[in-house]
């Protein structure tokens, strides 16, 4: 059988080299010589760090699982219906129209996550990031359950398909299943509401084709994320790990580990004092490799600052628990910034940072205002396509509109409209007064009548008050035509 070959590279100017598996730069620590995946089977993490990390998982999880049904004055709490373009944030309802606050609210978040990267590096994901959070600290913990450690995993992988393995290997795969299909089914709810989602799920399924059709695609997504994709979805899939590197600089707190300490690295032997080792020109590093071994992503972090790296803390856990053994100082890897580790400095807040946070703290402002500024409503009136302006049996001239209200409060609203600028009436048609619903769009159409003495030209400027309950809410303006003079 013809072995496959080993793969090459090729260099920048596309003529392909062979790799050095020596470099870390050259190949993914995820792929073998022959291009192959090589499945990573993490050691169990453990550590005060790994604790802080469970705990902010756990309230993290809490937070994602219940979103969908918090409600707030009767709204979601977060619901970003891209279908029907009605989106929810803190209980607001937001619509298409608030276009700016929608833009401004991007570059919030955009601004929050340079300056959130420029000082602590990828400490989004290895923390709250919901794949990473869900990959390590649910489907994960899992595996080690049913699986056992990494050694157990590997064993479980090399060893015939007797009933226990069959068992076992079924048992994760159905748990993993079901698992997907409820945090699936959670981001539908992000999506399309969680009284939509119930109605999706109990109602004649006949009448919910579509919605059932994205249930199943988004369950067998997250399956193949977490039982397949892993950490290959943050290398790969995600953009983030990538542009981190542009935001990155020396003051900038990473996980790192401290080469002027460790190195050079050696494995500590049986009763070796401190001093001799020293003396012999080795580091602290004891070349126990536990920092790799926990690795979710299987780099090696004394090789420096690499973009696998999601800042999961796993390794400065491991290494500390070694420090201990051996009777040396913890933190050999750590938070620290490239200048705390070459030069001993403290970390600042250096002037990029401040222009950052500035910028940052503008954008705030201003979406707040944004925000407490809206009008309670958005309104449109257009002349009814295709209509004619009409002379009554009196001589006056009447122009036929269509009028949109969204209400985006959560109260009926009752609505006038009322001419400011010039005398004449205005009708609106349909029996009673136009009420718009709560959060939701009204329509009716307008009949404006005004007598040509005040007409200016064929069309003239209108402007019109939208009133509630004898409050103005909001001016429209719109053209009225009338017969050439
Ligand atoms: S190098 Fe350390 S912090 Fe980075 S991903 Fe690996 S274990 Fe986590
Ligand atoms: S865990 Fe610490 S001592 Fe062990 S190899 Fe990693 S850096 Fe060196």
């Amino acid at each position: 059988m013809n072995q496959p070959q080993p793969i090459s590279a090729p260099d920048h100017h596309g003529v392909a080299q062979d790799i050095d598996w020596d470099d870390f730069r050259d190949h993914l620590a995820t792929a073998d010589q022959q291009g192959r995946r090589r499945w990573l089977h993490p050691k169990k993490p453990s550590g005060k760090w790994h604790r802080r990390r469970a705990w902010f998982a756990f309230t993290l999880i809490v937070i994602m699982f219940a979103g969908p049904w918090i409600r707030i004055h009767g709204n979601p709490l977060l619901m970003l219906n891209i279908l029907e373009r009605r989106f929810s944030i803190l209980g607001q309802i937001f619509w298409p129209q608030d276009g700016v606050l929608f833009a401004v609210a991007m570059l919030v978040f955009i601004t929050g996550i340079i300056i959130f990267t420029t000082a602590f590096g990828r400490l989004w994901c290895g923390w709250a990031c919901p794949q990473t959070v869900m990959m390590e600290m649910v489907f994960r913990k899992l595996e080690y359950v049913i699986e056992g450690d990494a050694p157990e995993q590997r064993r479980l992988n090399a060893a015939p398909w007797t009933a226990r393995k069959i068992f076992k290997k079924a048992l994760k795969q159905v748990i993993f299943l079901g698992l997907s299909f409820i945090v699936g089914n959670t981001l539908f709810a992000y999506i399309v509401g969680s009284d939509q989602l119930l109605a999706i799920q109990f109602d004649d399924p006949r009448e919910h084709i579509v919605g059932l059709t994205f249930m199943v695609l988004f369950t067998f997504l997250f399956y193949a994320i977490f039982a397949r994709f892993r950490e290959q979805a943050c290398t790969f899939i995600c953009p983030y790990g990538r542009f981190q590197s542009a935001m990155l600089d020396e003051n900038s707190m990473v996980v790192a580990y401290d080469y002027k300490r460790g190195e050079k690295r050696a494995p500590l032997h049986r009763d070796q004092p401190h001093d001799k080792r020293s003396a012999a020109g080795l580091g602290d590093c004891v070349a126990c490799r536990q920092c790799v071994a926990v690795c979710p992503t299987g780099i090696d972090i004394r090789n420096g600052t690499q973009m696998e790296c999601v800042n999961c803390t796993a390794c400065i856990d491991a290494c500390d628990t070694i420090m201990e053994k051996v009777g040396y100082p913890p933190g050999l890897i750590r938070f620290a910034s490239l200048n705390n580790i070459e030069r001993g400095e403290k970390q600042r807040f250096t002037p990029r940072m401040k222009l950052y946070a500035s910028v940052l703290a503008a954008l705030i402002a201003l979406f707040l205002f944004l925000v407490f500024t809206r009008a309670e409503i958005g309104t449109t009136l257009l002349r009814a396509p295709g209509a004619l302006f009409q002379q009554t049996p009196e001589g006056r001239i009447q122009n036929l509109y269509t009028m949109r209200v969204i209400n985006k409060t959560s109260r009926d609203l009752p609505i006038e409209l009322r001419l400011e600028n010039l005398a004449g009436t205005v009708r609106l048609m349909g029996a009673g007064a136009l009420i718009a619903p709560k959060e939701k769009l009204a329509q009716t159409s307008v009949l404006i009548e005004l007598d040509p003495a005040a007409l200016s030209g064929n069309s003239t400027k209108l402007k019109l008050g939208v009133y509630s309950n004898g409050k103005l809410l909001e001016t429209v303006t719109t053209g009225f035509v009338g017969p050439r003079r």
